[in-house]
């Protein structure tokens, strides 16, 4: 599904008045959006939804409004699930006295209380009728539950996002390359896409061989582009996808992208750049994550991220000890989703294990009205995942074209301190591959020990999984699938 480029749009007067926004509305907003475009082309300059003129409210407002939406959701969360229920018996304070100055007696919900028990979390008055999972690259994969309510929602805001955000019109044809059990990220995409009268292809995490083949397979379709328009991919996918078009001679005109949309991933500059002078178009990206969707976060121009205000509370907080994190220093996204926008899985302060560096001084930019973070640096796995974050690593190996995409890579501490693994081409000059790694870990103030180059992938030691590993297989293809011990994203 599509990032929220809502954030970037002026939605009307309700949040303006003070107003929720009806769910029942956004699914209309999303439907005329749709009826305007196919007539005209382009939406109105009367329409409630515009890029580029994000609302402006008064901060007092807005904390009246946030104090507002935690009281709801947190009222709904203890009269409807197990769960909370709980939380707020042991707590001895009444979800309906909560504001936004007591909001932090809440505790933190871990993510493994959801893994472990998803159906505690869902709502009594909702109807579950959608389970989604986490591709669980992290660890065992998350489920969430989702009522048709809760789909309707993010129905509408990805279709919303696709057409303004991405600019997607009937004559585009867009690309799924996600893992095809993404289920709420296919589904959303699917129908918002055909919604739109764009066209639909479901390619699933294959062989790259075969993906790229079929990204510049002409269609011959009336009234379409001759050629796949939109890619979605995850980004350590689309670093498989530009390894094989870099090492396979392929040129930007063998295909007609316009737009690659990844989520779900670190996405490095280093691998965005490659990928756009590898297979063409631009490269944008969002965040998106299944476990509190529809709430999501969009980058400015500036290179923040910056998270939609309406639709749930953000908390920036110390991974270990729960204190908010200062200006400056990294922290955890923590969320609450609120209601009514989420009906079945209700969630309230979730740890999402997610890395940003709250900005040292307030942003100026176009959307300075919304709370803004750093783009996300990675995931808390230990004190080393805040101190060498996966971002830095990654916009060090990435530039590097002796390095195979995706980078396969391992951060060991030892005594002397962290060593960074890193896999080569064969081919590689290995001194000077690690005199250059060395020069520019020095230079982007990267705090390891020592770099040990390897080109042997049986020497490398063991580390994490990427989800361009979640290999779909396809009778077309001819190549043997990689087998390869992993990486760490
Ligand atoms: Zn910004």
């Amino acid at each position: 599904m599509f990032g929220t480029a809502l954030s970037q749009l002026r939605y009307g007067a309700s949040i303006l008045l003070n107003r929720p926004i009806h769910t029942v509305d956004l699914d209309r907003i999303a439907r005329d959006l749709v009826r305007t475009l196919d007539e005209f082309g382009e939406p109105g300059a009367d329409s409630a939804l515009l890029p580029g003129q994000a609302a402006q409210v008064d901060p007092a407002v807005r904390t009246s409004v946030t104090g507002r939406s935690l009281r709801a959701t947190a009222c709904a969360a203890a009269r409807h699930t197990a769960y909370y229920r709980r939380v707020f018996d042991r707590l001895g304070t009444r979800p309906e006295d909560i504001t936004l100055d007591t909001w932090a007696r809440v505790p933190v919900t871990p993510k493994k209380d959801l893994r472990g028990l998803p159906a505690a979390f869902v709502s009594a008055a909702a109807n579950p009728v959608l389970m989604a999972s986490t591709t669980g690259t992290s660890g065992t994969p998350t489920a969430v539950w989702f009522s048709r309510a809760d789909l309707d929602v993010c129905v509408a805001m990805s279709t919303i996002s696709a057409t303004l955000g991405l600019g997607l019109r009937r004559r585009h044809v867009l690309a799924y390359a996600g893992c095809s059990r993404a289920t709420l990220s296919l589904l959303n995409t699917e129908e918002s896409v055909t919604r739109v009268g764009a066209s639909f292809l479901q390619f699933g995490t294959i062989d790259p061989t075969v993906a790229l083949d079929r990204l510049a397979a002409p269609l011959g379709l009336p009234g379409k582009a001759d050629r796949v328009t939109h890619l979605i991919a995850s980004a350590s996918y689309l670093a498989a996808l530009v390894e094989e078009a870099e090492q396979g001679g392929w040129r930007t005109a063998d295909f007609g992208l316009e737009t690659i949309v990844v989520g779900g991933e670190v996405l490095s500059d280093p691998l965005r750049e490659r990928a756009e002078a590898a297979l063409g178009g631009t490269v944008t990206s969002s965040y998106l994550m299944t476990e509190t969707a529809p709430a999501g976060a969009t980058h400015c121009r500036s290179g923040h991220l910056h998270f939609t205000t309406e639709f749930s509370h953000l908390e920036l907080l110390d991974p270990r000890t729960h204190e908010p994190t200062p200006p400056g220093e990294i922290g955890m996204i923590v969320q609450t989703p609120y209601t009514p926008y989420r009906d079945c899985t209700l969630l309230l302060r979730y740890a999402t294990g997610d890395l940003v560096r709250r900005p040292a001084t307030d942003p100026d930019c176009e959307l300075v009205h919304l709370p803004a973070t750093s783009p996300i640096l990675g995931r808390w796995t230990g004190p080393l995942s805040t101190r060498i974050t996966t971002r830095s690593v990654l916009e060090l190996l990435e530039a590097e074209r002796e390095i195979p995409l995706p980078a396969r890579y391992a951060l060991i501490e030892e005594t002397a301190g962290p060593r960074l693994h890193v896999l080569a081409r064969p081919s590689a000059d290995r001194r000077r591959l690690l005199g250059r790694l060395e020069d520019r870990a020095t230079a982007a103030g990267m705090s390891v020990a020592a770099i040990v180059v390897h080109e042997d992938p049986d020497d490398l030691p063991p580390t994490g999984p990427v989800r361009a590993d979640l290999r779909e297989h396809t009778f077309e293809s001819t190549a043997k699938s990689p087998v390869v011990s992993g990486s760490s994203r």
